[in-house]
């Protein structure tokens, strides 16, 4: 499969105008500049992550900008099991009855270093995060997804989750299983008792901590902010999109 690049989407300004739309890892990069964007599109944004603070600061952005009023949930995905997803759901349809987006956004990197050397523990925790988190969180979800109109799911990928790289270890192979994890759930959910779609995206080297964090040497200011690529994330999580499915996307037109 080759991925379609959407780059230089234009949305209305009220392209998500009363959507409720749940973002992983909202406290920081990426998933904080989609949580914000969203919102300044007209959703109501659900902050879900592992630290308060950074979560209440996106939410004093988003209130502060004048936006519809977010719902901060915490959660630790790495630790989350079945009693902490009936919890997100309760409140989910206490609140809101439907939810019209999810985007997996958050991960863990772990350690860069070859198979051969790779940490069993590390590993457990990546793929703890990466995939049995996001398996978790969208089986809990199906109802709500299926409650509501138009619903759209995105799973954050990456380049190293396509094509396999030597030191990338268990977050690599964890980005290939959130490849699966879309194809699968978008032929489940590609039927007519349901409008929910399913894609996948890749960002692209994105300025974020996590970069950082992979490419310690490399000048930040050689790759662009998260919020000059959410082109993508707009066009995939709004009704533009709708009737598109199964399908990977970059964020940023490889150059
Ligand atoms: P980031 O700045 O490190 O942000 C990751 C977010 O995920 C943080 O908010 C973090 O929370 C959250 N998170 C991590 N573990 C969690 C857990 N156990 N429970 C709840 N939340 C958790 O990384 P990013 O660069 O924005 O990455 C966002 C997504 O893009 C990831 O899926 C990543 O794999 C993907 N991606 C990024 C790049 C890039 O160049 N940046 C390239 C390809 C793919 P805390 O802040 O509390 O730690």
């Amino acid at each position: 499969m080759s991925a379609q690049t959407v780059e230089n989407y234009q949305p209305t300004a009220d392209l998500l105008k009363d959507r409720i739309i749940m973002v992983t890892g909202a406290g920081d990069g990426i998933g904080r500049a989609a949580a914000k964007t969203y919102a300044a599109h007209g959703a109501t944004v659900i902050l879900l992550g592992r630290t308060i603070k950074k979560l209440e600061k996106v939410y004093d952005e988003i209130d502060a900008a004048g936006h519809p009023e977010p719902l901060i949930l915490p959660l630790d995905i790495e630790g989350a099991g079945a009693a902490d997803y009936d919890q997100v759901v309760e409140r989910i349809e206490e609140d809101f009855g439907r939810l019209d987006g999810l985007l997996h956004n958050a991960s863990r990197l772990g350690d860069r270093t070859p198979l051969e050397y790779y940490n069993p523990e590390e590993w457990e925790r990546v793929m703890r995060t990466n995939v049995t988190g996001a398996f978790l969180l969208s089986q809990a979800m199906i109802p709500l997804l299926r409650a509501a109109p138009d619903a759209s799911v995105i799973f954050t990928s990456s380049s190293v989750g396509r094509k396999g790289r030597a030191n990338w270890g268990a977050y690599a192979i964890s980005k290939f299983a959130t490849e699966g994890l879309m194809e699968t759930l978008a032929d489940e959910l590609d039927d007519a008792r349901t409008a929910v779609r399913v894609n996948s995206l890749n960002p692209g080297a994105t300025r974020t901590y996590m970069r950082h964090l992979a490419y310690p040497a490399e000048d930040p200011a050689s790759n662009p902010e998260p919020d000059a690529i959410m082109g993508a994330y707009l066009y995939l999580m709004g009704p533009d999109s709708k009737g598109v499915t199964g399908q990977q996307f970059d964020a940023q037109i490889k150059r």
